[in-house]
């Protein structure tokens, strides 16, 4: 069996085609071949500074006359270790300043408020209103936080004292991973001693293979393969043109994923390549045969039959969106009818469809449709909205779909402030730094995909799943905290939707 084009992947390695059978010293040679030019999948992160600075977490008011009554009196108790005087009453450094706490240094207040509880006459720390006006209320400023750091050093966040936040919630939050299995594997996959697969395939595969009389499979996939679970979802309108595709697209490039963009700004800004996907409208789906430069698929940006008749049969691969509105779920099925092999659930920026449901419950519903049905292998879903932070991704891939689209996340990467509706599609303002630059965003870009793509291998790695392939649709690894909290509290009295 000859595979004349060999495709190189992380875990895998494509055959292009199957033509003839070789001699086994030929295919051995070959096989040597593959072997020694094989390459693992890496995302090479550098840290890489805020150009704005971010709003720090704790304001710290110092009452002047309180605090040199302290010094005053710690004068005399710590003689000669001045040091310690003018530290205290912060071991975090807040108070260490050239003037001491005359001029506290807010940015390294860490919240510990041990310097309130000690002397709440004359300190008192407050949350930042700055930092809690930024994002809103899906997109909190933890979330916004988090992403800077992410991007800031491509690595996974640590904090001690353990997980402060709360327990269940709503959005994601209501869904707990199960990490509990008794068959959890060492942590070998996720330092990199095992391999952990996060690619993922677009397209179509036969739910059976066919043969030929001559042993040659009849039917070969029209698929091709990315390399994390995620793609780059179009910038909203206010900086779809300029630097930011720009610099999606080489991102997208370095990691070895996909960038939507509408196909003007492909074609005016000359980014056509193997990582972008023209959107293009169903009404000038014939400009498909003029993307070139190695573009491996294109985006139809609405339901059209007599346009997807014009290219089903083309060579490149097509997804079709499809907004999660109206009767959504008869028009999936439609297309899954009449041959769609990719297609792009689209909700808000919130993650919520017009009927105000979340995309959990309807990304569920579209994949369980498909399994039902018996085709879910020849359809890939994808979707985009509401992915808000690292979590979010193994999660919508638990509730069925192939990869997520990220949006807003990328944008706060490059350290953007949005505006105004940041629920609707687009609506947001986005106010770019000033001295944004290509090599610094794609940085980030990248950075930001290195972090979640670990993040993705720790859960993977505590449920013992060798890849995220195997992750779609897994609902069983998952629990609900309202179905716990109905099966706890349910039969009491008051409960919401409880018996009595
Ligand atoms: S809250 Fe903690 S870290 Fe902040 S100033 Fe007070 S002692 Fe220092």
């Amino acid at each position: 069996m000859l595979a004349a084009d060999f495709q190189e992947t992380s875990d895998n390695m494509v055959e292009g085609s199957v033509t003839i059978q070789l001699p086994v010293a030929e295919q051995a040679r070959l096989n040597r071949k593959l072997a020694d030019t094989y390459h693992r999948y890496n995302i090479d992160a550098v840290e890489t500074e805020n150009r704005n600075k971010y709003p720090r977490r704790f304001n710290v008011k110092v009452g002047k006359i309180g605090l040199a009554k302290l010094l005053f009196k710690e004068f005399f108790k710590y003689f000669g270790h001045w040091d310690v005087v003018f530290s205290r009453p912060c071991t975090y450094g807040v108070f260490s300043g050239p003037v001491g706490g005359f001029a506290p240094r807010p940015d390294l207040c860490v919240g510990c408020l041990r310097c309130e509880v000690q002397h709440p006459e004359f300190v008192t720390v407050t949350h930042n209103k700055e930092l809690a006006e930024l994002g809103d209320s899906y997109l909190t400023s933890k979330h916004i936080a988090t992403i800077d750091e992410e991007s800031r050093k491509g690595s996974v966040p640590v904090r001690g004292q353990g997980y402060r936040g709360r327990f269940g919630g709503p959005g994601f939050d209501q869904m707990f991973t199960d990490m509990s299995e008794i068959v959890r594997p060492s942590r070998d996959g996720i330092h990199g001693r095992e391999l952990i697969g996060t690619s993922v395939d677009l397209g179509s595969k036969p739910m059976r293979l066919k043969f030929g009389a001559d042993g040659g499979l009849l039917e070969a996939p029209k698929m091709m393969t990315i390399q994390v679970p995620f793609f780059y979802s179009p910038p909203p309108d206010s900086v779809a043109t300029g630097i930011v595709p720009e610099i999606l697209a080489e991102a997208a490039d370095k990691v070895d994923t996909l960038l939507f963009l509408p196909e003007n700004t492909v074609t005016n800004q000359g980014l056509a390549g193997p990582h972008v996907v023209p959107i293009i409208a169903p009404g000038q789906i014939g400009n498909i045969e003029s993307h070139a430069k190695g573009t491996r698929m294109v985006e139809m940006s609405s339901w059209n039959l007599t346009a997807w008749n014009q290219v089903k049969e083309h060579p490149l691969l097509v997804s079709i969106q499809l907004p999660l509105a109206g009767d959504w779920m008869s028009t999936l099925m439609e297309m899954v009818d009449n041959g769609v092999s990719i297609i792009h659930l689209i909700t808000d920026h919130h993650g919520v469809a017009d009927d105000g449901r979340f995309v959990m419950d309807l990304y569920q519903e579209a994949h369980f449709a498909l399994v039902d049905k018996g085709c879910r292998d020849e359809v890939t879903l994808i979707g985009t909205g509401g992915i808000a932070g690292a979590d979010h991704l193994p999660k919508a891939i638990i509730t069925g779909m192939d990869a997520v689209g990220l949006d807003y996340p990328l944008l706060i990467a490059m350290q953007a402030r949005l505006t105004g509706d940041t629920k609707t599609r687009g609506a947001a303002a986005v106010k770019l730094p000033s001295n944004l630059d290509k090599g610094w965003g794609v940085q980030r870009i990248i950075n930001l995909s290195c972090s979640w793509r670990d993040q993705l291998l720790e859960i993977l790695g505590a449920m013992g799943i060798r890849e995220v392939r195997r992750l779609r649709g897994e609902t069983g690894r998952a629990m609900w905290c309202g179905h716990l909290e109905a099966e706890a509290f349910g039969d009491i009295e008051g409960f919401p939707g409880g018996e009595h």
